[in-house]
């Protein structure tokens, strides 16, 4: 028996001893008539042909044929876990969603941790943000956070998210990864300096998903019972303490154990290591977001933690792994637009995007009864609405209640105490450009004020490493870029570009992409 085995290796085993005995000892048809011969098609005579009348085969292999749903486009790979939330501190001034109700009040949850760019296969240790997506199943129906493991994003207007996703993919024609077409896109819009720069320093790197923080990223609003809403983030710190992994660690795990994060998690939970994260919040006043230096639903921008401090709510903990990695995890769908009463959207351009792209994106990946599945079900909640039928319905259907609204019949009925919050709009309808905002008054304070040497010069390092690989005239597009931030920033990723440039010119002319199966960003190399 191989060596080093842990509680993902020996899952097997575990699964025998456990439930093993509990499963039918008859092998059926997805039908479920008893099957004979599981290992030998129908032929006529030993050497074939097939007939068509061996349905066991046609049934096995017609299942076969359909095993895979699309992947998701973006956070294909990934691992879910399942745990509770629990209220620590009272914030009920502030929201009066149930998930707050009182100290002391859990809630399950369901957490899936993912990279971004790459597909479901890649390597979990590379360079890229991480999701971190926390569904609440509240008694008033599913809250899901759909965030990351940054603050921000890289862009602030849902128009460009389609573009800037190809950007981490595929170049089309040689379906390779392709650093001129990451450096061009971010280059070319300078909003992405402050999630560029997060993601190439040590954060960009974590080590597994149990070392590192989470953020809700938006803007959202909370609403309190007396219906006075305020601003707010969402922030989950980790209580296992912040830890990232060395470059070459990652590389070397890259090839050697592309699932490192998947397992970890997996081993941490299953040995009763349970991991947790504190939650906090930031609040801003609809006053505090007129006058605000920034504009408050900016994506690209954090609120300072000095002008809007952490208010501690909660604890999210995991303490159980999924039974089945399809059917909890694979299929397990994050949706924004999922908001109880107390919880609302702000005007961010990029959540207002994906309260569309989200759900949108489900419907075409699991079919429009994607909510009856069981890991998105709002099982705490009764679903009671007029939406009928479609594809896979799952459930009786609603019976015989009524299909329309309004009607003389009672069923479900609205309840106008948990309409949402008014808000005043009066602005010219238009397409905003917001390409010359700010965009590095706080990349600055992140890179002068935040790093400390030794960050700063991996950051350097980082970016480096991989902007050598994009042509001469977009490196020196986003080394002007970076001046804007900081000249020091600009002078070392120059300084250490002319010297990797030389080198790539003294030894070859062939340019150097990325590796098979790591991704553009990853490319990035602290040699
Ligand atoms: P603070 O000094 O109060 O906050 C800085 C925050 O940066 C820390 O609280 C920590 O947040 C995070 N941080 C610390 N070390 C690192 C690191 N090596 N890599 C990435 N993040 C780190 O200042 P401000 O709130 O005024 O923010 C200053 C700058 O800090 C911002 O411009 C932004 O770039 C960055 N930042 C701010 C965050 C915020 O929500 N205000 C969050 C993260 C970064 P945490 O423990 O949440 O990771």
């Amino acid at each position: 028996m191989a060596g080093n085995r842990d509680r993902s290796t020996d899952q097997l085993k575990d699964w025998k001893e456990t439930r093993g005995s509990q499963r039918p000892d008859t092998l059926t048809t997805g039908g479920g008539n008893p099957v004979g011969d599981h290992q030998n098609v129908l032929t006529a005579g030993p050497r074939g042909p097939l007939l068509v009348q061996d349905v066991v085969f046609t049934d096995e292999m017609a299942h076969f044929d359909r095993e895979r749903i699309p992947e998701r486009v973006v956070h294909a790979k990934g691992a879910g876990a399942f745990g509770y939330f629990e209220v620590t501190h009272d914030i009920t001034r502030y929201c009066k969603a149930k998930v707050f109700e009182h100290v002391g009040k859990t809630t399950p949850i369901a957490v899936r941790f993912s990279t971004v760019a790459g597909e479901s296969g890649s390597s979990d240790t590379v360079r890229d943000p991480r999701g971190f997506a926390v569904k609440f199943y509240t008694e008033e129906g599913n809250w899901d956070l759909t965030g990351n493991n940054t603050p921000i994003f890289f862009i602030k207007d849902a128009m460009l998210f389609p573009s800037f996703i190809h950007t981490q993919k595929r170049n089309p024609q040689t379906h390779m990864k392709d650093p001129d077409m990451f450096w061009d896109f971010m280059s070319l819009r300078p909003e992405t300096l402050h999630q560029v720069s997060f993601v190439f320093s040590d954060r960009g790197l974590p080590d597994g998903f149990r070392h590192m923080n989470g953020y809700g990223s938006h803007t959202f609003k909370m609403v309190n019972a007396a219906g006075e809403p305020v601003y707010c983030k969402f922030h989950y710190k980790t209580d296992q303490g912040i830890k990232n992994m060395p470059v070459a660690d990652g590389e070397r795990l890259a090839s050697t154990s592309p699932d490192y994060a998947i397992g970890d998690l997996f081993n941490a939970i299953a040995t009763g290591n349970f991991p947790s994260w504190t939650f906090y919040i930031q609040v801003m006043t609809f006053d505090q977001a007129e006058r605000h230096q920034f504009n408050p639903f900016d994506l690209t921008k954090v609120w300072s933690h000095k002008q809007f401090p952490l208010i501690p709510v909660g604890k999210l903990v995991l303490n159980r792994n999924p039974v089945n990695y399809f059917c909890e995890v694979e299929q397990m769908a994050f949706d924004p637009s999922n908001m109880p009463p107390g919880i609302e959207p702000s005007p961010d351009k990029m959540l207002q995007g994906r309260l569309f792209s989200y759900p949108d994106t489900h419907r075409h990946r699991l079919g429009a009864n994607y909510l009856q599945l069981p890991v998105n079900c709002p099982y705490r909640a009764r679903v009671s609405n007029y939406q009928r039928d479609g594809p896979m319905c799952m459930s009786d259907n609603q019976g015989g209640a009524p299909n329309y609204y309004p009607n003389s019949f009672s069923a479900a009925e609205v309840q106008p105490h948990c309409v949402q919050s008014k808000f005043k709009v009066s602005a010219d309808v238009a397409r905003y450009n917001t390409d010359d905002d700010d965009n590095v008054t706080q990349v600055r304070a992140f890179y002068s004020q935040v790093l400390n040497e030794g960050e700063r010069q991996r950051l350097c390092e980082n970016m480096a490493g991989a902007l050598k690989a994009a042509q001469l005239f977009i490196q020196k597009r986003m080394v002007e870029n970076l001046k804007a931030v900081h000249p020091d920033y600009a002078n070392r990723v120059q300084t250490l570009l002319n010297k990797y440039n030389a080198e790539a010119q003294q030894n070859s002319s062939v340019r150097v992409y990325s590796r098979p199966g790591v991704s553009a960003v990853a490319a990035s190399s602290k040699m």
